[in-house]
């Protein structure tokens, strides 16, 4: 699983292909989701 840092959506391993772009927008910086690092995400 990875985040993409400009919408902020979730992007599927096999969406991503060779290419690790956003599927979405086309950004190309996206992050690679860690399930033991979720600390900064503020809980609603
Ligand atoms: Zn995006």
């Amino acid at each position: 699983m990875y985040i993409c840092l400009s919408c902020k959506k979730e992007i599927e391993f096999d969406e991503i292909r060779d290419k690790i772009r956003c599927p979405y927008c086309g950004y190309k910086v996206i992050m690679k989701q860690r399930p033991k690092t979720i600390t900064k995400v503020p809980a609603k």
